[in-house]
């Protein structure tokens, strides 16, 4: 018996223009369904005079005001206790997420049950999409607590796989299970994967030879974009990685990578995508670099009409080898992770993408932003391998002239510190940006 290749082969495989008159569709039923039940839709439509009937081509909802996390976070709250985004009563919501925080005070994400079987059926999408059958053997290796990662487990289960629900287990304990259970698939952060491998090898277990992992799925950071990371983790597992990407404030499952490994395919039919220019919000063509700005086209608890994401990218609607039509999204970092040097847009992804690149150092870095002379400034802290022969200075001017080639301006220092010298292996997100100015 052939194996069918798509989860929904009707849905992914969707000619374009199809799929863009059923986004058409289900965002005139969004829009109408907002204004109506969520109070600061009717508000914001009606100051900026528009109603839902001026929605009659995709193209017009430039006439809708952007929404963005201050607005989620003024609004969570107020006349009731999911706030005025929220277009539902509260007794149908199932399910709430939170935000971090890490930027602010935590927002949440509320989800009905239509909601939340939607959002578990397009997880089932994306792991049917880079191979998960149900004869898998799955750890998810994501935080349970509040985070909109957790639930994507049951994505999992309902395509069939054997799920082992894994959480921040201590690494210890993981790889226990890694060793005994023999999964085939895992999901945690690209940072922790690199860890978890790393510490697999000072324990005596080789991942390649010792584990049965295949496939490693990644979401949370951008390593799993970055061509250099990505291989870097698949050498030291001898497995595929295949990156992933969720927003708290929307679902876990916005888009996913395919075998073609060329940007992440989002769910079109969820989510609308809109690039943004970053000063002036005017709408940029594909392929264009700027903000992201999604619509949720089918979450009824709280939609989201053009929220900004904060996210810098760009998207591409060409046609992908794998057969699906839906749009890869490329993401560059966030907005308020990028520095400029010298008129120049930097990204600590950039940064990264090199670091991870050269020979003869670890991989590990260090980035410190500074002000002198009333100039942005970057320096670069990096290990050598402990079998490196170099002298630093050597290894220094190699990281400096490779940060000039690919980024376009050289940082004011590069430090070398031995195999496990810098603190930034970690067992969650590691902190490898330090933004020194005020
Ligand atoms: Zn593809």
């Amino acid at each position: 018996m052939s194996e069918k290749k798509y989860w929904d082969e009707a849905l992914e495989t969707l000619p374009r223009a199809e799929l863009e008159k059923r986004q058409l569709k289900d965002l005139k039923v969004i829009v109408q369904f907002a204004y109506e039940n969520a109070p600061y839709y009717k508000r914001s439509f009606d100051e900026a005079g528009v109603k839902p009937e001026d929605i009659q081509t995709l193209a017009d909802i430039q006439k809708l005001p952007f929404i963005d996390k201050t607005t989620q976070r003024d609004t969570q709250g107020v006349g009731s206790f999911l706030g005025e985004l929220c277009a539902v009563p509260e007794e149908e919501v199932i399910f709430i997420s939170t935000s971090s925080g890490s930027t602010g005070v935590p927002t949440m994400s509320p989800f009905t049950k239509k909601d939340f079987d939607e959002f578990q059926d397009a997880e089932s999408r994306w792991f049917w999409q880079i191979g998960m059958r149900p004869k898998d053997r799955y750890v998810h290796a994501l935080n349970f607590s509040l985070y909109v990662g957790g639930p994507d487990v049951i994505g999992a289960q309902n395509l069939g796989a054997l799920c082992i629900w894994g959480g921040t287990l201590p690494s210890e304990r993981l790889l226990y299970v890694l060793k005994t259970y023999q999964p085939t698939i895992i999901w945690t952060s690209p940072s922790y994967a690199w860890h978890l491998g790393e510490t697999a090898m000072k324990n005596g277990i080789d991942p390649k030879k010792d584990l049965a992992i295949k496939k490693i799925i990644v979401a949370g950071e951008l390593g799993g974009s970055i061509d250099s990371t990505r291989k870097a983790i698949e050498d030291l597992w001898g497995a595929e990685v295949f990156d992933f990407y969720g927003l708290s404030d929307i679902f876990g499952a916005c888009a996913a990578m395919c075998e073609a490994k060329d940007g992440l395919h989002i769910a079109e039919d969820h989510i609308l995508v809109e690039t943004i220019d970053l000063k002036t919000g005017e709408i940029l063509p594909p392929g264009e670099v700027g903000e992201l700005v999604y619509t949720t086209l089918r979450k009824h608890a709280r939609p989201l009409l053009r929220f900004r994401t904060g996210d810098i990218g760009w998207i591409d609607n060409t046609p992908c080898s794998c057969g699906r039509t839906h749009g890869r999204i490329h993401i560059n970092g966030r907005k308020d992770d990028m520095f400029i040097v010298s008129a120049v847009n930097v990204f600590p992804s950039d940064i990264e993408a090199v670091i991870r690149d050269i020979k003869g150092i670890t991989g590990e870095y260090l980035v410190r932003i500074f002000e002198k002379d009333y100039t942005c400034k970057y320096s670069v802290e990096i290990e050598r391998n402990a079998d490196n022969a170099e002298p630093d200075e050597r290894i220094e001017a190699l990281v400096s002239d490779a940060l000039k080639a690919r980024i376009g301006v050289k940082p004011s220092d590069v430090k070398v510190h031995p195999d496990g010298g810098l603190n930034t292996r970690s067992e969650h997100k590691s902190k490898r940006i330090i933004d020194e100015r005020n």
